[in-house]
């Protein structure tokens, strides 16, 4: 079992496929053209598989595919089969943009993945789109429907509060979903690379027409609406559910308090080992795999380094704001 110097289990991994994505969110990608990544820079299937091996050996449990977009991976079945096979790994989650959604849904479920996250921060297409950069909100609202349709354990709706937000998007994907069997999470917006030109600034700065706690208490007001003790996965998130309604609405922020479960490791599909959103560490397992080393040397490496994970970071820790600036969500894959 991995743990680190804090005495925190670490069975939690967010595997990011690609970082191509069919759609280009922006407060996740930069504006203009985004050079892609030539192949000898991404994990191969084999090294992804491997990598997964090996984590999966030193106690990982659980595992997150992620990106880019993760259902643009031409080789997502394949990846998902052989990650079943792997000893000790007892759920595959995914969390997508939704729009290929209906394409592979049948082999998502038929392989068992337990739960899908699915983004979608407003049902109006002229305010999806101008997110986005597609009016797709539709299919990824009829998407996430035969999700649950399908009978999938668990359905979970991301939603970024970001400057183009307002109350009327909010209220509309809460009354869109509140007799459906979701969660539904707002998700504060963290800054990253792409967000020149849009307005998010550090950790001082008011910065979302929306953030948290104004959130709070509009979800308090909603008739039937209380905080829960339930947890809905492995997120830092706050609940709130209703007797009357099978719709349960997280609230997700940066805050220092969330750290004390954190239980997540992050790789990139370039092969780049993350600890903490917030900081800058990284072990590039690739350039190690390509030098011949072997899975017993791969795995003290990545022990050691657990170690590093910092006790609690934030947006507002020193050097954090920084961090988050030199990286872009499409790579660390959210
Ligand atoms: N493409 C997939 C999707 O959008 O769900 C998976 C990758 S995306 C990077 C993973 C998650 O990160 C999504 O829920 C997305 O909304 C969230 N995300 C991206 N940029 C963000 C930001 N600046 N702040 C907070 N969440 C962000
Ligand atoms: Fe693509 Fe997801 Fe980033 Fe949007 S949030 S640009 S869908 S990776």
């Amino acid at each position: 079992m991995l743990e680190d110097s804090y005495g925190r289990k670490i069975d939690y991994l967010r595997l990011s496929l690609t970082e191509k994505c069919n759609l280009k969110c922006r407060y996740c990608m930069p504006s203009g053209d985004v050079p892609s990544l030539s192949s000898h820079k991404t994990l191969s299937h084999k090294e992804m598989i491997k990598l997964a091996g090996i984590f999966s050996e030193l106690g990982i449990k659980k595992i997150r595919l992620t990106g880019g977009e993760p259902l643009l991976y031409v080789k997502i079945i394949p990846l998902i089969r052989s990650i079943r096979r792997l000893k000790g790994i007892e759920s595959i989650s995914l969390t997508t943009n939704g729009i290929l959604l209906d394409k592979y849904l049948k082999e998502l479920k038929d392989l068992g993945i337990d739960s899908i996250n699915i983004s979608l921060d407003s049902l109006s297409p002229a305010k999806y789109k101008k997110i986005t950069g597609r009016d797709d909100s539709a299919k990824v609202f009829k998407n996430i429907t035969m999700a649950i349709d399908a009978g999938l354990k668990m359905v979970k709706i991301n939603s970024v509060l970001s400057p183009f937000i307002d109350k009327e998007d909010i209220l509309g994907l809460i009354n869109a979903f509140e007799d459906l069997p979701v969660v539904l999470r707002f998700i504060e917006m963290m800054p990253a690379s792409s967000l020149e030109g849009i307005e998010c600034q550090g950790p001082s700065a008011e910065s979302h027409s929306y953030d948290i706690a104004s959130l709070e208490h509009l979800v308090s007001s909603l008739k039937g609406y209380r905080p829960t003790k339930k947890v809905y996965g492995y997120g830092p998130a706050r609940y709130y559910s209703s007797e009357a309604k099978p719709l349960v609405i997280g609230l997700i922020n940066n805050k220092e308090e969330v750290c004390f479960f954190c239980n997540r490791l992050r790789l990139t599909s370039s092969g780049k080992m993350i600890l903490c959103i917030f900081s800058g560490k990284s072990l590039d397992l690739k350039e190690s795999l390509r030098q011949n080393n072997s899975r017993e040397f791969i795995a003290k490496m990545i022990t050691s380094f657990i170690k590093e994970k910092p006790k609690n970071r934030t947006i507002a820790s020193e050097g954090a704001y920084e961090n988050c600036l030199n990286e872009c969500m499409y790579r660390v894959g959210g």
